[in-house]
């Protein structure tokens, strides 16, 4: 028998418990959530960041958004870029979603898939934006 310290209210307890005795947290059950928060918030953090520069990059490059290709198409379409914007975000939101259904951290999952739903209406309505100004 060896000592660990509980994820939850970092008191140290025997590795046998299965319930902490403290806060009464299942410890065997919450085992697998415990990483579903830490992944959701480094997809946030990825997607984020990869909206930003490509933020960045739209700004000093507008005329990508008027560039065509050999059938005269545009090559980045709005309807594309949404593709581009909402698909990650369905894997961003993800590890949310399965705390949200498996009933942990509810109020985290809720306020993230909340954020989630905002920023990307943001990013949308920043690119149709975006794409006034090249003129489409
Ligand atoms: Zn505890």
């Amino acid at each position: 028998m060896t000592n660990i310290v509980c994820p939850y209210c970092k008191q140290v307890i025997s590795d046998t418990d299965t319930v902490c005795p403290y806060c009464t947290t299942n410890l065997v059950k919450n085992d697998y959530s415990k990483y579903l928060m830490p992944v959701g918030a480094a997809l946030f953090v990825l997607w984020i960041a990869a909206n930003i520069a490509g933020f960045v990059f739209l700004q000093n490059h507008l005329q990508v958004l008027t560039l065509k290709d050999k059938n005269n198409c545009l090559i980045f379409s709005l309807a594309e870029y949404i593709q581009l914007l909402i698909q990650p975000s369905i894997v961003v939101c993800a590890p949310y979603v399965i705390a949200l259904i498996k009933k942990y951290q509810i109020k985290i999952s809720i306020a993230c898939i909340s954020m989630c739903i905002i920023l990307l209406m943001l990013f949308i309505s920043y690119f149709i934006h975006l794409q006034k100004l090249a003129g489409i």
